[in-house]
């Protein structure tokens, strides 16, 4: 198959209430972990790049290897570009070849992050590629993405930002956080804040950003081969699972494959001190990506079989 935007993915996600999972990878190890997971459960997907992870592997590199595995996948792939900050970041995506690109211009005031995401909305549209903006600001630490407070998305200004930029889908911030240390005490999202963005834009597909749940199995299976992540904490699976039934087409998770990679990884090397070959200590971080990927999109994004 051919990349795919994001316009008859989330079509289908909204009108079947389910969500597409956005993993985030940096390497071709990672992509294919993620990749073998969802042509297994038969599910849409999403793989997603920050400008971090191109700076790492090169925009040209990522690009060729998903083209090269999507060609050979029976499910649909959309390859996004995960908090572009700038109009050139956007457009270098778009020209590589992205199908759906973000422009997070949340930290920017409304009337620039309007203008701003207008200008990509219009690149990206002539070019078929779709686009993902941000209204409101998520609490935590992503790369370079930072805030220390979470302001929930308003509403009615999200009507109107949508009615002006032309946006395909829009990431909300109703308490979700970026991050491995995502709360202090207990995870709460405001459903009724999501209610009342849906009661003011029924057709958009909403995104929920810094969504990992943490999975404490993979953090202590990481812990037990010498990994040091006290207090990791994440969204409970159950409140993702209720979103997935509102709006929400697209939950990105990032932090969750870090670990749970890292986690195989440690095992590996720890129990085979003796070996360097670098396919098998890999094969066993991407063993648990698959794992991990499999099990969100089976129990809590609901997109298993949904593929066509
Ligand atoms: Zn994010």
């Amino acid at each position: 198959m051919e990349l795919q935007n994001s316009k008859q993915l989330f079509r289908n996600a909204l009108d079947r209430h389910y969500a597409i999972g956005a993993f985030n990878f940096v390497n071709m190890e990672v992509l294919k972990a993620i990749l073998q997971a969802a042509e297994e459960n038969k599910s849409p997907v999403i793989v997603q790049c920050s400008t971090g992870a191109i700076k790492y592997a090169g925009i040209k590199t990522l690009v060729a290897i998903v083209k090269s595995i999507v060609s050979d996948m029976t499910v649909p792939v959309c390859l996004n570009l995960d908090h572009g900050k700038t109009f050139e970041d956007c457009k270098n995506a778009v020209d590589a070849g992205f199908s759906n690109v973000m422009i997070d211009a949340s930290s920017l005031n409304f009337e620039d992050n309007i203008a701003l995401t207008k200008q990509v909305v219009e690149y990206a549209h002539s070019h078929n590629v779709t686009v993902e903006a941000e209204l409101g600001v998520l609490a935590g630490i992503e790369e370079d993405v930072s805030a220390n407070k979470s302001i929930y998305t308003d509403p009615i200004q999200a009507k109107e930002f949508v009615a002006r930029t032309g946006v395909d889908s829009l990431a909300v911030a109703i308490g979700t956080s970026h991050g491995t240390h995502k709360f202090k005490g207990k995870a709460e999202l405001a459903f009724d804040v999501l209610a009342e963005i849906e009661k003011q834009l029924p057709d958009l597909p909403l995104v929920l950003h810094g969504a990992s749940s943490i999975p404490q199995e993979e953090v202590k299976l990481a812990e037990k081969y010498g990994a040091k992540l006290t207090g990791a904490n994440g969204i409970p699976e159950d409140m993702l699972a209720k979103a997935c039934k509102h709006n929400v087409c697209k939950i990105n998770v990032d932090s969750d494959l870090k670990i749970s990679y890292t986690a195989g990884l440690r095992k590996y090397l720890t129990e085979n001190p003796d070996n360097v070959d670098i396919r098998k200590y890999s094969t066993a971080g991407m063993e648990e990506i698959t794992k991990v990927v499999s099990h969100k999109i089976s129990n809590v994004f609901c997109s298993k079989n949904m593929a066509n």
